[in-house]
């Protein structure tokens, strides 16, 4: 008989939901600028403001929190940033984060040993925080077509070479209206040209990834979209994916795949915004050489009973989630557990990806619980370059999007121990 299987530990409530302060997102890691940008076309979902200024400064606020004793907004002053402060033993030239809130001195002070470990990444995390907002307007800058096989591309640094030189479209983004605009209105002072080149680089590395995630799964699952259309699903996709989006924000598939039979994002999930891509999705394939983009509102299982299987949508050949979060136990209650048990069951070829590895680790307990047949996990080589601040806790190290990956297909086979066979 095969030995006992050790019980599995119980998922740990994931790291994002400790002691959360102005949680936004399932997992509740960041506050993004998308949260706060009026809907295009002045439909404004739950926040609008008067201005750009006004809506930054708003942004600023739910960073207002003393990161070493918690006093809320209102107790903590505006220069209280880390910047302003004196510090014990500074080192020299050193560019202090101001990114994050002390009430007084003394705690500034006490929290120093901790902050210092983060404190020159968090400055690149609140550059980024307002470039992040020319998604809207400038970003990503354009990509030229692939010169090379998708497969022999294996990470950023080959995906930069076959740009050629960035610096003409970043610096048409670094000296137009828009980035200029953004420091009028910013609450901080214009960074240097060249953090802002790099934080322009960053951002649109987030962007970029996640058509590269969905490229990486389809060579996880030996899909090919010259050889017949594919359907994607998005699911658990967030209101900041979704706000602003255009039809053209996958169109790096079409660079990757040129000439391919027809690729379909649906991006489905309860956050999902209104705007261009709310349309249908295709009962059949997508129109050839072109992604086609198409959402739905609603829970993935919903979206699954209603269209799929009443053969309104396609059946999906690869489903993804971009840190969807579920290791939360909050995530599993609200919604991620049938979901998990539909594509289980479906045998649906699945990709995730986690914000850092205890989340995937986490994550890998709950689906080897529900006896998923995991096909592989590890680290994302089209991770987002962007660090992201996990709010609640300003001196964690910094999180990035799509940092590691796992996937998974179907019930994993129960190995029967056969009898040795005597001849
Ligand atoms: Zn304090
Ligand atoms: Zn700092």
């Amino acid at each position: 008989t095969p030995p006992p299987t050790p019980p599995c530990p119980l998922p740990q409530p994931s790291p994002y939901m400790a002691g959360q302060i102005l949680q936004s997102k399932n997992n509740g890691h960041v506050l993004h600028i998308g949260q706060y940008a009026p809907a295009p076309g002045g439909k404004a979902k739950a926040l609008a403001f008067k201005s750009q200024k006004e809506m930054f400064q708003k942004m600023e606020e739910s960073f207002k929190f003393c990161a070493s004793c918690r006093k809320q907004p209102g107790q903590v002053a505006d220069n209280g940033k880390c910047s302003y402060l004196p510090l014990p033993h500074p080192p020299p030239d050193y560019h202090r984060c101001l990114n994050v809130y002390y009430c007084s001195k003394e705690c500034q002070k006490a929290d120093w040993p901790q902050h210092k470990k983060v404190c020159s990444e968090l400055r690149l995390v609140a550059i980024d925080r307002l470039v992040e907002w020319l998604v809207f307007k400038d970003l990503p800058f354009s990509t030229g077509k692939w010169t090379r096989p998708q497969g022999e591309v294996k990470g950023w640094d080959d995906w930069l070479a076959m740009q050629g030189d960035l610096t003409p479209r970043v610096d048409a983004i670094l000296s137009g209206t828009n980035m200029t605009d953004l420091w009028t209105n910013a609450s901080r002072p214009k960074p240097e040209d060249d953090d802002l080149r790099k934080s322009i680089w960053r951002v649109s590395s987030e962007f970029l990834s996640r058509p590269m995630t969905i490229a990486l799964g389809f060579r996880l699952f030996g899909l090919n979209p010259y050889s017949k259309p594919l359907t994607i699903h998005l699911i658990g996709v967030s209101d900041n994916e979704t706000l602003g989006a255009r039809l053209t924000d996958y169109d790096e598939l079409d660079r990757m795949f040129p000439g391919h039979k027809g690729l379909e994002v649906v991006m489905v999930g309860p956050e999902v915004v209104d705007g261009p891509i709310m349309r249908p999705p295709l009962t059949n394939s997508g129109p050839k050489t072109k992604t086609y983009i198409s959402a739905y509102k609603g829970l993935y299982h919903q979206f699954f009973e209603e269209l799929v299987e009443t053969e309104k949508a396609a059946k999906p050949d690869l489903v993804v989630g971009f840190h969807p979060g579920f290791d939360a136990s909050q995530g599993l209650d609200q919604g991620w557990l049938p979901t998990l048990l539909l594509l289980r069951d479906y045998e649906i070829p699945s990709l995730f990806t986690a914000l850092e590895k205890t989340e995937m680790t986490y994550s890998l307990q709950i689906l080897s619980e529900l006896e998923m047949d995991l096909k592989g996990s590890g680290v994302n080589p089209f991770a987002s370059q962007k660090p992201e601040q996990v709010q609640a806790t300003p001196n964690k190290p910094p999180v990035y999007c799509n940092s590691h990956y796992f996937c998974f297909q179907g019930l994993l086979e129960t190995v029967e121990f056969e009898e040795p066979e005597d001849d």
